[in-house]
């Protein structure tokens, strides 16, 4: 595919991160024109708040690149330009995790992700809106101000990492990271009509993404195409000695193709089919039809204990960010609000720095934390989380993947939920339950539903087995080639 050397910044489906890297490596455009056709549609999609911050050394950036194509270098994603979430730090930009209290706060390093994109021959124009420390599902409490969802700018474009789905759905640029602990790679995804990847926990380093709960947190991609999802996941995968926790499992990505599909072992979690929306049921249907069409084997499998999992998320995830929230005391990092005394000081700091829901969880966190408390609930949580586990191991057994909708509706509107804290939590019931297992899991876009004469994305989620993320890419390309992934930019965008 030909790319021109100043593409036009308005409608028309836009090149792939593949076939960018691929022009650029041909030489018939630069990394900066890319760089300022990023620029110029991230200017012209200003209203939708997708980002917070510009990164200022993106045209050195684009340099760079342009110097190392000239010399020869192959680089995979040479001059493509990428947004990541301002919970990853990238040096010399600012990240906020869209709170005020990290308002000021300039990284002084690279995360290793921006390191390996970088390297990569990525440019990594901006950071992207993002719920407060990442906690919500609806981008909703940013400091920097709620994003909007492209196909409904009434509607939330989902969380928490909703500037990094908007800004491939509405293509900003091709390819985006964000972080998922309980949804918020997946369920942006399906909201917004894109992929959306959270891998097998370890397989992506987290060494330079602020922590929320570190048991549960890994970065994710989101794309247009297995085959971009692919790419950019050969490059930012395999093992960190930076990271502890980090897996060695070198990455070997590919799409898939139809052949793929046949003889597939296809679960779907049957306590998942309960509470959905019409439009969500019906692309759930016509996935599994397509999935039988292409030779795959299809059979309802019950996983009991994921009706436990959102009560066990929130009592893991909350203790785990009380604990990582307590060094943001206005001593060494961001804004402090200074008293005559250390301990007024701090505590001016956290009152004004925190939103009302990292508020609410530092103090639930702390509550269940609290002598007499941890075994009523943190302890009960971990072992609900252990039985999670296993009943995924067993139900792998007779099957290569399972699959659920990504979320039981479409993108809700702002405000619906924001004022309900449960009911906001409850959105996550599909999601949950993969990141307390550990397991990768992907969304594709297989669908629409149209509410009050909208069009709205709907997700399926597909989940594999620890360390087996390949296979989802495989199928997700299978998909494709049946003609069973719905990818569509919405109008204007
Ligand atoms: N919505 C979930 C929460 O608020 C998940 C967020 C996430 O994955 N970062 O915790």
């Amino acid at each position: 595919m030909s790319v021109p050397a100043t593409p036009s910044s308005t409608d028309g489906p836009q090149p792939s991160a593949t076939d960018l890297a691929r022009a650029v490596l041909a030489q018939d455009t630069t990394p900066q024109a890319l760089l300022s056709n990023a620029l110029a549609r991230i200017d012209a999609a200003q209203h939708l708040n997708a980002l917070i911050s510009l990164n200022a050394g993106a045209e050195a950036h684009a340099q760079a690149v342009q110097a190392r194509v000239q010399a020869g270098e192959t680089l995979p994603l040479a001059g493509v330009p990428i947004i990541v979430k301002d919970n990853i730090n990238v040096r010399g930009t600012r990240t906020t995790c869209g709170s005020r209290i990290l308002a000021n706060y300039t990284s002084p390093y690279d995360a290793t992700v921006a390191r390996r994109l970088v390297h990569a021959g990525a440019v990594i124009v901006g950071k992207a809106n993002m719920d407060e420390f990442a906690m919500g599902s609806s981008t909703e409490s940013s400091a920097s101000g709620p994003t909007l969802n492209p196909w409904d700018t009434a509607r939330v474009p989902g969380g928490s990492s909703g500037g990094s789905a908007v800004a491939v759905a509405a293509n900003l640029t091709p390819i985006s990271l964000g972080s998922d602990t309980g949804g918020s790679v997946r369920q942006p995804a399906a909201f917004t009509g894109v992929y959306g990847l959270k891998p097998t926990y370890g397989r992506v380093s987290r060494f330079g993404l602020v922590a929320y709960a570190s048991s549960l947190d890994q970065i994710g991609p989101f794309a247009r195409s297995a085959e971009d999802l692919a790419l950019i996941m050969n490059v930012i995968a395999g093992h960190d000695p930076q990271d502890a926790t980090s897996l060695h499992a070198p990455p070997q990505f590919a799409a898939g193709t139809p052949d793929d599909l046949r003889g597939l072992r296809v679960g779907v979690i049957r306590e998942s089919l309960e509470g959905n929306t019409a439009g969500v049921e019906s692309t759930l249907n016509a996935t599994l039809d397509a999935l039988r069409g292409a030779g795959a084997s299809v059979q309802e499998v019950s996983i009991a204990s994921v009706r436990h999992a959102i009560a066990a998320y929130y009592l893991i995830a909350m203790p785990e960010a009380s604990s990582n929230l307590a060094r943001y005391d206005g001593m060494t990092y961001g804004d402090r609000s200074t008293a005559p005394d250390v301990n007024t000081s701090m505590t001016l700091t956290r009152e004004h720095g925190f939103g009302r829901e990292v508020q609410r969880r530092i103090l639930l966190g702390t509550y269940a934390l609290s002598s007499g408390y941890y075994d009523a609930y943190y302890s009960k949580a971990m072992k609900v989380r252990g039985l999670i586990a296993q009943d995924f191991a067993r139900a792998f057994a007779d099957f290569d993947v399972l699959v659920t909708p990504t979320s039981p509706f479409p993108a809700f509107r702002h405000g619906e939920k924001s004022s309900d804290p449960l009911a906001m939590y409850a959105a996550d019931v599909d999601t949950v339950a993969i990141n307390l297992a550990g397991l990768p899991a992907l969304s594709v876009p297989a669908g629409f539903e149209t509410v009050d004469g909208v069009r709205l994305p709907v997700g399926i989620q597909f989940i594999a087995p620890t360390l087996k993320d390949e296979v989802l890419l495989t199928l997700a390309g299978g998909l494709e080639g049946v003609g069973a992934v719905q990818m569509e930019a919405p109008a204007g965008y």
